[in-house]
């Protein structure tokens, strides 16, 4: 299946000069989010994780039903504010300010087999805050996975040396 047509262009959104990938339109067609979910599973079961970790708010979308897929627990990491128990934080910059990730203090034993997920990789500036918060915890992570990678803003080589799935280039 060719997932790539299921995404929506949308240019300059949230600003102008900006080309938007909506994934609303994959998700939406049940047999194309069946299959994005199915290749990512196939994918990253060779891993062997214990969690998934998913990034607010499409990490979610992607996070939860992969964690079920592969059998594992999900963990969400989410905006400063927004979890209730004790938690750790990361501050990261955005392309204009500076933005604050948060995940639960006891979310993640040390040890434990970590997958890291979200529907996008960008510049990468994301992911890497959230590689140190489960690598804070003592999360040992092993691998990372996109539905779309943008591959002319690198973020791949940000993300060195965490091995990274994506299943549609950008
Ligand atoms: P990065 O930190 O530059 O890699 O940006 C990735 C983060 O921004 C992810 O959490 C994405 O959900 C979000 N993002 C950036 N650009 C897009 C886009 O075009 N479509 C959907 N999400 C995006």
């Amino acid at each position: 299946m060719d997932l790539a047509s299921y995404i929506r262009n949308i240019p300059d959104f949230p600003r102008k000069g900006v080309q938007f990938k909506d994934i609303t339109t994959l998700l939406k067609n049940k047999e194309a989010f069946r299959y994005a979910m199915d290749s990512l599973a196939t994918l990253l079961e060779p891993k062997q994780a214990d969690i998934v970790v998913g990034i607010e708010a499409r990490g979610f979308i992607i996070g939860a039903p992969l964690a079920y897929l592969l059998g594992c627990g999900f963990v969400p990491v989410r905006k400063k504010g927004k979890l209730p128990a004790e938690t750790v934080s990361k501050s990261y910059q955005l392309e204009y300010g500076v933005s604050v990730l948060e995940v639960h203090k006891d979310a993640i034993e040390p040890g434990q087999k970590v997958l890291i997920v979200d529907d996008l990789l960008a510049t990468g500036g994301t992911t890497k805050a959230v590689c140190e918060l489960v690598e804070e915890l003592g999360g040992n992570i092993v691998g990372i996975g996109f539905v779309i990678e943008l591959e002319f803003l690198k973020g791949r080589e940000k993300l060195q040396p965490y091995q990274i799935y994506s299943l549609v280039k950008l």
